[in-house]
Parts: structure tokens; C-alpha cells; sequence
């Protein structure tokens, strides 16, 4: 049964995280004129108004985008952050103010070009109800299914290139192992592909499953950020960092990151950590 919602949890310190280096590898992708198909295997509804029901009960993004965004003259410095926080602001009703948050169907979608592709996989019939309501470009297919079976089905794309986000909810322990054998399994038929996904930093330390059996897998050229919050407190069970692996990661990007991260971290904690590192390599 499906009952994550990702509305709970839009704009929090997570999806800073992933949609900023979701945003980075577009950008090194985008330095080539040949065409990308771009597939969201666990897309959700598309947009969050900040002031919707869910969102605005646990207001997860105060201590998420809401701290960029009040800092954003500063951070303007860095190219990256600066490119990403002006996208933000055009997700705005009204200019300066912070009233919705962009999931990744719209960071996904609104740098496509004419030769480029997206299709967005969501599982959820009410997430897939308001993502096929959302105003996005003709050349993006919304497919209400499994995005991890969707993703291994459709591969070798026509494209010369490719570029897959990976994120699921992690609500059944199994999703770790099943993520890493769709994307082994995805690899196989689309070695050239850029892969990026995203898994949460638990106590229990759940992630450990999944990579290894990307590991297990083969999969080479990895590149990894993990940014935590805090130590776990005894007893602890929530979230307590966000890890995103980028598979086949553009040259350049592990350094645009790693400045980025070091002038995000102060807004998220004293205790908040970013580590870089290629996990695996070529
Ligand atoms: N990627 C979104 C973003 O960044 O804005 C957030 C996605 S949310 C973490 C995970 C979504 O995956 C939920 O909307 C959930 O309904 C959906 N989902 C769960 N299992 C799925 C599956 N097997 N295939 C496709 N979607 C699935």
C-alpha cells in the first residue's frame, strides 16, 4: 500500500539536497547540443504550494529552502546556487516572496529543450491525478506505473544520451534492494547513462543495502554526496541526513558541489556535515 506523500515533506534540507545536484548535472548536460532523454522514476505531484494542508503541517521547509531563500543575496556568490535559487524565484506568485516549491517533474522539465525528452513514472493514482493536472511541456510523458519496472522496459532509449533520478520513498525496507537491481539492471542496456539516486540517512542505516548491491552490481564511476545533520540521538529513528549518488557524474560536478554544499551548510546546523567522495571510480 502507497501512503507516503511527498507534500508532508516538500522544500525540506532532503530535497535541497537532491534538486540541487539534480539542477548541477543538467547544467553539465546541457554544455552538448545532442539530445537527453530524462526519465523521473518516482516523479509525485509536481508542485507544492507551501501553504497547501499537508505542507503547511509540518513545515519541514522553514529548515530547508526557506533558509536559502532568505539567504539568497549572499549565496548568489556561487554560480550554481545563485543559477538554482533564481529558477526558484520563477516558481513564484508573486516576485521575492517563497510561496510553492518545485518537485523534480518541474526542475526535470523546465530546462528541456526542443530535441530532449522527460517521462515521469508515478505509482500513486491521487500523486499521478495531480501530476497529469500540471501545465509542463508537450514533449513530457506522464506515466502512471512502476517507475522502476518503467525505467528497465524502455531502456536502450532512442537519444543519444541519458539521464535518470531515482527516488523512491523508501517506505518498504525491500525498495533498497529493489532499487539497486533496477538501476544494475538499467546500467546493463544504458552503460552511458547518468544515473542519480537518492536514499535517506537513517540510525539503522538502511542505505548500506542499497549500495551494496549497486556494488555487488558493477556499477563504476559513482560519485557520492552525503549531507548530514546531526550524529543520531539515542533511540532515534527519523531522517537524519540525505545521500545522492550520481552514477557516470559529469566531470566537474564533484567540485561546483562541494562549494555549493560548504555555503549551504551553515544555514542547516552547527552540526550539519557534507561529505564528497568517488565511491567508486572509473
Ligand atoms: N521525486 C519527487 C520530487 O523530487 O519532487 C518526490 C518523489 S517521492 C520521494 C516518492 C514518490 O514515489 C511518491 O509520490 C510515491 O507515490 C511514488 N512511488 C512509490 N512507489 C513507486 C513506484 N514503484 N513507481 C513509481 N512511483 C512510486
Amino acid at each position: 500500500m502507497l501512503s507516503y506523500q511527498h507534500a508532508y515533506h516538500a522544500g525540506n534540507f532532503a530535497d535541497v539536497h537532491k534538486h540541487l545536484t539534480l539542477f548541477a548535472v543538467i547544467d553539465h548536460l546541457l554544455r552538448k547540443r545532442s539530445s537527453i532523454t530524462y526519465m523521473d522514476t518516482h516523479a509525485g505531484r509536481g508542485l507544492y504550494p507551501l501553504a497547501a494542508e499537508e505542507t503547511a503541517k509540518l513545515q519541514e521547509y522553514r529548515e530547508g529552502v526557506a533558509r536559502l531563500w532568505q539567504a539568497r543575496e549572499r549565496l548568489g556568490d556561487d554560480l550554481l546556487l545563485g543559477d538554482w535559487l533564481t529558477a526558484l524565484g520563477r516558481m513564484q506568485s508573486r516576485a521575492g516572496g517563497l510561496d510553492h516549491y518545485p518537485g523534480s517533474p518541474w526542475w526535470l522539465s523546465q530546462r528541456l529543450r526542443e530535441q530532449d525528452r522527460l517521462m515521469l513514472f508515478e505509482l500513486h493514482p491521487g500523486e499521478h491525478g495531480q501530476l497529469a493536472q500540471q501545465a509542463l511541456p508537450d514533449n513530457v510523458q506522464r506515466v502512471h506505473g512502476d517507475g522502476l519496472q518503467g525505467l528497465v522496459k524502455r531502456l536502450p532509449v532512442p537519444s543519444p544520451r541519458l539521464c535518470v533520478l531515482v527516488d523512491p520513498s523508501y517506505e518498504r525496507k525491500a525498495e533498497y534492494a529493489e532499487v539497486a537491481e533496477a538501476v544494475c539492471q538499467a546500467m546493463r542496456k544504458a552503460r552511458h547513462a547518468v544515473v542519480l539516486v537518492w536514499y535517506p540517512l537513517l540510525p539503522a542505516g538502511r542505505h548500506r543495502e542499497l549500495l551494496e548491491g549497486l556494488r555487488d552490481g558493477g556499477v563504476r564511476k559513482v560519485w557520492r554526496s552525503e549531507l548530514r545533520l546531526r550524529e543520531p540521538q539515542q533511540g532515534e529513528r527519523g531522517m537524519i541526513g540525505s545521500g545522492m549518488l550520481v552514477i557516470n557524474a559529469p566531470w566537474g560536478l564533484d567540485e561546483r558541489m562541494e562549494a555549493a554544499m560548504a555555503k549551504i551548510l551553515p544555514l542547516l546546523g552547527e552540526t550539519s556535515r557534507h561529505r564528497g567522495d568517488w565511491w567508486v571510480g572509473e
